[in-house]
This record gives C-alpha cells, structure tokens and sequence, in this order.
C-alpha cells in the first residue's frame, strides 16, 4: 500500500505524541529532539516509510530520501548555556545569540505563503531544530501543517497578526499585533510564545517594550537569509559565526533552504541548535 507523505505524517501523528509526551520528564520536549548524526535506520523513526527500500538504491533526487541522505554528519551538540536575561522591563534585541558555543539556529518565517508537505516527516528524520516565527493568521488557517512540524520537534514564536512594519507605531497598535497574535497562537497551540521578530526585522524601542509586555524573553532579527537553496551573509564574515540566526521562510522551496542551511552551519563547524535552549 502507497501512501502520500502527508498521510503518513497524519496517520503517525498520535503515535509520536505519545512518544514525546513520554520522553518528556525533565523540561522541553525538544530537549530529546537535539540534532545527532543522522542514521538511516527507518524503523527508529515513527515517520518510516511504508516500505523499506533497498540498501543500494540511490534515492531519486528531490524526494525526501534524497534530502535526508544529503544532510551532513554534525558533531554532537554542546550542553546548552542559556544566556543570562535583562531584568530592564523590555526585550533584548539580537542578530544573533551572545554566545560562544558552536551552534547557529533556523528560524522559518510567515507561513501564509506556501506549505511544502515533506517538511515535518525532513525535520522529525533528520533532526533539525526549528523555531517558527508565525503570523496568527496563518497558523489558524493551517493549525494541522504547523502542529505536525512542532510534534516533530519545532517550535512555534510569534511574528505579529498581519506582518505590518512596527516601527514608529503607537505602543497600542504594536501591542494589539504582538499580543493579539500571541494570544492566537497560544490558543492554537497550547504554549505562550516566548521569541518575537518584528516583520522585516523593522522596529524601535516601543518594540522591544510591547514584545515584553506581551511574554517575549527577547526580539530577534538574522544573521544570514536563505532563499532558493542560497544562503546569503548579512555580517562581514561570510561564514556562519556561534549564535548566528539564519532566516528563511514557508515558501516553495524551504526543502532547499533547510538543506542549504545544514550544509552552511555545518561547513563553519557548527551543529544546528534550539533557540529556545538557550533562552529561558
Ligand atoms: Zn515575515
């Protein structure tokens, strides 16, 4: 029996729950969901595929056993080292994360766009950590898409309701779109949202003040965009630097820049980490 990607993601769906569920004693889920080499073993993953195929057939390119064999080997994750919080009455505001450690973070943005189906079942086998910056309106239009990428380790941020530049906005109007949103998402997923970026990373200091006020621990912008399997450098290093953030979006070909970002990170010698590891 055949089955499309997308059913087999619906049709494994509680299975996974309650693995995670069950996983899940000693803080986030995605604690046990932290990039590792990835092992071509089908029967570990409960997004398997219905048939197993043969150890020497080459996957045939753009299928997502075609992805899942380009994904590089990465070196274990370091013990994540929250960074330390100001206690100022507003969010911080970074490019990338103050730290040292050798990770750099993918973050997906908008979601309204395009929804490409392999995406969960390519997260949950591969082991990438995502952070979703969404738009309230597109994660109540399409709760299951979104819900089976956080089973399969992401996690959901906010990204305003209707992707408006904030700044110079009033402190009203920005907090109606920050907390509107996160008062949406929550509602659709079950967990308050605890990153914000503003959209087009556009903001100013009534920004940081609403995005506090309404549960961001800090604001984020990027280090790196990826479009079309490209990644481009917005830093003077052209390399991926520790803490930086790459950006891409829910767009046709975010199989492309998942890969085009792992294959970046992992050539500056770094490993994929969660954002939400290392702000608590
Ligand atoms: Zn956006």
């Amino acid at each position: 029996m055949s089955a499309t990607p997308a059913r087999r993601i619906l049709a494994v769906v509680p299975v996974l729950a309650l693995l995670v569920l069950s996983g899940c004693t000693a803080g986030p889920v995605v604690h046990a969901r932290r990039i590792t080499a990835y092992q071509p073993t089908p029967s570990a993953s409960p997004f398997a595929p219905s048939t197993s195929p043969s150890a020497t057939a080459k996957p045939t390119p753009g299928s997502l056993e075609w992805y899942l064999s380009q994904v590089p080997t990465f070196p274990e994750a370091p013990p994540p080292q929250p960074v330390p919080l100001p206690a100022t009455g507003t969010a911080p505001f970074w490019h990338r994360l103050p730290t040292d450690q050798k990770v750099a973070f993918i973050t997906i943005d908008d979601g309204g766009l395009a929804r490409p189906s392999a995406v969960a079942e390519f997260i949950w086998r591969a082991h990438i950590p995502v952070t979703m910056f969404l738009n309230s309106p597109a994660a109540e239009e399409h709760p299951e898409y979104f819900r089976q990428i956080q089973v399969a380790g992401g996690v959901v941020e906010n990204h305003t309701i209707n992707h408006n530049s904030l700044a110079g906005r009033s402190y009203d109007y920005q907090k109606q779109e920050i907390c509107g949103a996160a008062d949406k998402l929550e509602a659709v997923f079950g967990k308050r949202a605890t990153l914000f970026r503003p959209p087009f990373g556009e903001h100013d200091s009534t920004t940081l003040k609403a995005a506090h006020d309404c549960g961001a621990k800090a604001v984020f912008h990027w280090t790196e965009t990826v479009h079309e399997g490209k990644v481009r450098f917005q830093t003077p290093e052209k390399v991926v630097q520790p803490g930086d953030v790459l950006l891409m979006h829910f767009r046709p070909a975010l199989m492309d820049d998942l890969l085009a970002a792992l294959k970046a990170i992992h050539r500056a010698g770094l490993t994929p980490a969660l954002l939400e590891d290392y702000v608590l």
